[in-house]
């Protein structure tokens, strides 16, 4: 930062003041981001290590601002769910991403997995499970073909309505992944709450599983309880062959990560696997 004339006080005030600006322009361009189709979606193919092939894809959301450029998911999600949007935003994301995976399916990808983040004001709306069954409804998808990926912050609040809501969504026949294992308070308890489907190891374990003995332990650990629970188990972030040969040597039965392919813009996807 220069010093020219401004002390650091005055230098400090003012990147606070232009992050809250810039936090509560995009907090109002979100409302419109939808209708001004400036969303697209982004599929990260998710490996079977048992197959060896794609098994599932992973929607992320991306956003072109028109005068911001890219935006990343980790800025404008949060302010997403500050404000609300979330909840269009996420039955927008959900609805596309059926829709284009079914056509997938289709053309031949035929027992191709979606997975789809869900944030929890979306959970906190009154209609969420009929949102969840329309949009399968209206895009004729097979629920056995969809995970829901939430994060343990769900279950932080108002446990015994969550596990209520969740258990209707398993009735639909959806699957229920627990996101960003080990990341935050990840308390075992949450797994004995609530019977998931499957378990998503935090890529801060993946990335220091080869250069720390400990983080090995936590993740060698974490594979066989989920497994003894019934969990299938992914592990995310997984960058180099080395750590995907241990994950491998660990039985862990799915893995996403730069090492095999970033998420995908839909040209892409189909281009490198629905040939
Ligand atoms: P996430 O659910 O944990 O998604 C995985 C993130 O890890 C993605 O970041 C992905 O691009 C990144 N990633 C995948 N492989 C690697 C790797 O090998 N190394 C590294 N360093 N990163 C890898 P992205 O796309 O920026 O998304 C960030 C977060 O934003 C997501 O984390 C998720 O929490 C949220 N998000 C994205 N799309 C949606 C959405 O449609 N709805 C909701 N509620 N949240 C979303
Ligand atoms: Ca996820
Ligand atoms: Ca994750
Ligand atoms: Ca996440």
């Amino acid at each position: 930062a220069k010093q020219k004339g401004k002390n650091n006080f005055q230098l400090y005030t003012e990147e606070i003041k232009n992050k809250f600006v810039r936090k509560r322009k995009l907090a109002e361009d979100l409302k419109y981001a939808i209708e001004n189709h400036q969303f697209f979606i982004c599929y990260q193919p998710i490996i079977n290590t048992m197959k060896n092939k794609v098994c599932s894809v992973e929607a992320l959301l991306r956003w072109k601002h028109p005068f911001e450029g890219m935006i990343s998911p980790g800025e404008f999600i949060p302010i997403s769910e500050d404000n609300g949007t979330i909840v269009p935003i996420g039955e927008w994301v959900l609805r596309s991403a059926c829709f284009q995976v079914k056509q997938w399916q289709q053309r031949g990808f035929y027992d191709l997995v979606l997975k789809v983040n869900l944030s929890v004001r979306q959970f906190e709306q009154e209609n969420f499970v009929e949102m969840i069954a329309n949009v399968l409804k209206d895009t004729s998808y097979n629920p056995q073909l969809l995970e829901l990926e939430i994060t343990e912050s769900i279950l932080m609040q108002n446990t015994e309505q969550t596990i209520e809501i969740l258990n209707k969504l398993k009735k639909l026949g959806v699957k229920i992944s627990l996101d960003d294992f080990g990341k935050g308070f990840s308390s075992l308890s949450y797994l004995t709450d609530f019977s998931f489907d499957v378990l998503k190891i935090d890529r801060s374990f993946i990335q220091k599983v080869l250069i720390d003995e400990k983080s090995a332990a936590i993740v060698n650990t974490v594979i066989n309880l989920a497994h003894q629970l019934n969990l299938r188990v992914v592990a995310e972030g997984v960058e180099t062959e080395e750590q995907f040969k241990f994950l491998v040597n660990n039985q862990c039965e799915e893995v996403q990560g730069f090492f095999f392919s970033h998420p995908l813009p839909v040209e892409d996807f189909e281009r490198l696997y629905c040939t």
